[in-house]
């Protein structure tokens, strides 16, 4: 199914500012870099919907035809507290307040985001690479940048000459800032500082003799600059020149920016043709952060233990309220909301239910093709995931008048209708059926109940040997029996 050829897709490209038809640069194939994360500590919910929002992109594409290279990195080499080039690395200032090692803290915190990940039925990346395994490339780049005259060595360090480079490129286009305006507003830094410009930015930080992670280069021990990575990484795996690159909308000055200066400087070429940026997720009206008590993990919502939460929330529920705001609009997080997205996920699954047994008729009261092309523009407008949501409960709509008898729907609109649901509800927006789960644990439920009345049985029959021998052996496959007053109830381990 060749669909990418019929569908014309916009994209909101930052670059431009502008909604623009997307073209490939080679049809049919899609190269896209993704800024993952920085392993120091638990993923965020606000990552997470960043990730959501380019795996429903992902799988968009995936769905149209296209083969895609989705690369999504791994910051595991540290980057500097707070982007200021005298901080410390934030990696391994973790690693001295637990005592382990710094790519132990990497391991844990990589585990951790790969089971939340999961949690939330994402697709894996084509190429998960990560900084540390890059150092060669981004030291390439480094030599490559000093040679072009773009950057500067001092006291085993490399920076970024930003008012050299301003002089013949244009430093600020994807953000709309203006150099001279960032000259302006800075005030003079710290004599000692080593850079010739405060907008100077690290390609490589000397080592001091406390740095843990630490790599030889032609300057000395040290360790590459943030922005440098993801130069080197997307570069390497796909190309001087790419369709896109996403992230948070946090990461577009200074991160994205230094990242088209660094491609620009080294090989002359602009380096991504689509800049994609996800906004950020609020937490009852108010920006999420980890250092104030305003912050919410992926574990707390989906066990519930967390006080502004009335209640647990399934992934695909969350997942669910993730998809019903378009991906560059601010979405606010609450209980509310959530408990509101929940009803709307289950109205959305028992609809599908419902039309596995639906009856049919000689004719169809609905135009699913119509329809069909209704849900396709609203993602080939800039992945409107809201719109896409809105029809498919219109669908809903339709599939409740058909069952009531009030319209009719043919066998085969009823088998198209089927597989539309199937390719958008699981596919696109990578929603799971609770159904499945839902099924296993009230047939498990179902048999234990039984167990438990023959249990009884024997011990009303005097027949101990049989009691003990259903105790023991659900214990033995870690089913618990508890007896109490109000009879015996089980736990499963
Ligand atoms: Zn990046």
């Amino acid at each position: 199914m060749q669909l990418f050829k019929n569908q014309t897709l916009k994209v909101s490209n930052s670059l431009t500012g502008k909604k623009e038809v997307f073209k490939p640069i080679k049809e049919g194939y899609i190269g896209m870099y993704v800024c993952g994360p920085t392993v120091y500590s638990n993923v965020h919910l606000g990552n997470c919907r960043t990730f959501m929002s380019f795996d429903m992109i992902f799988r968009y594409f995936r769905h149209l035809g296209y083969k895609v290279r989705y690369v999504r990195n791994i910051t595991d080499a540290g980057h500097l507290e707070n982007d200021a080039d005298d901080g410390e690395d934030k990696i391994a200032k973790k690693a001295k307040l637990e005592q382990l090692e710094p790519m132990e803290v990497v391991q844990r915190y990589t585990v951790d985001f790969h089971e939340t990940l999961q949690k939330f039925n994402f697709l894996p990346p084509s190429i998960e690479p990560t900084a540390t395994g890059h150092i060669i490339e981004q030291i390439e780049i480094i030599k490559e940048i000093l040679e072009k005259g773009f950057a500067y060595e001092r006291n085993g360090s490399v920076y970024f000459d930003v008012v050299k480079f301003n002089e013949t490129h244009d430093y600020g286009k994807l953000s709309g800032r203006k150099l001279e305006d960032m000259i302006a507003n800075t005030r003079d830094l710290a004599a000692q500082d080593e850079k010739r410009n405060p907008q100077d930015f690290a390609l490589w930080k000397k080592a001091e003799a406390q740095h843990i992670m630490r790599w030889p280069s032609p300057w000395g021990d040290g360790f590459p600059g943030w922005h440098l990575e993801c130069t080197a990484m997307s570069t390497k795996y796909l190309g001087e020149n790419f369709d896109i690159h996403g992230g948070g909308m946090d990461l577009k000055f200074p991160h994205h920016e230094c990242e088209i200066a660094q491609a620009e400087a080294s090989n002359g070429h602009s380096p991504v043709n689509y800049w994609l940026h996800a906004n950020m997720l609020t937490l009852n009206g108010k920006k999420m952060s980890k250092s104030t008590d305003n912050n919410i993990y992926p574990n707390e919502i989906f066990s519930g233990d967390n006080n502004i939460l009335s209640k647990a929330y399934a992934p695909s529920v969350v997942r669910f309220f993730m998809l019903q705001a378009h991906y560059t609009s601010i979405l606010d997080l609450s209980d509310d909301a959530l408990l509101a997205s929940e009803k709307g996920y289950y109205r959305l699954m028992d609809g599908l239910k419902s039309l596995a047994d639906v009856p049919t008729s000689p004719t169809t009261d609905f135009d699913i093709k119509a329809w069909q092309q209704r849900c396709y523009d609203a993602m080939n407008d800039d992945f409107n995931t809201p719109i896409l949501i809105s029809h498919l409960f219109e669908a809903i709509k339709h599939i409740n008048l058909i069952k009531g008898g009030k319209e009719s729907i043919s066998e085969n609109d009823k088998a198209l209708l089927q597989r539309i649901f199937k390719d958008f509800v699981f596919e696109v927006l990578g929603l799971e059926n609770p159904q499945q789960s839902d099924n296993n644990s009230e047939t498990l439920s179902g048999v234990v109940q039984l167990l438990i009345q023959l249990r009884n049985n024997a011990r009303a029959n005097k027949d101990f040997a049989t009691s003990d021998k259903i105790r023991d052996e659900l214990a033995a496959m870690g089913v618990q029996l508890k007896d109490g007053k109000e009879g015996t109830t089980f736990s499963i381990n």
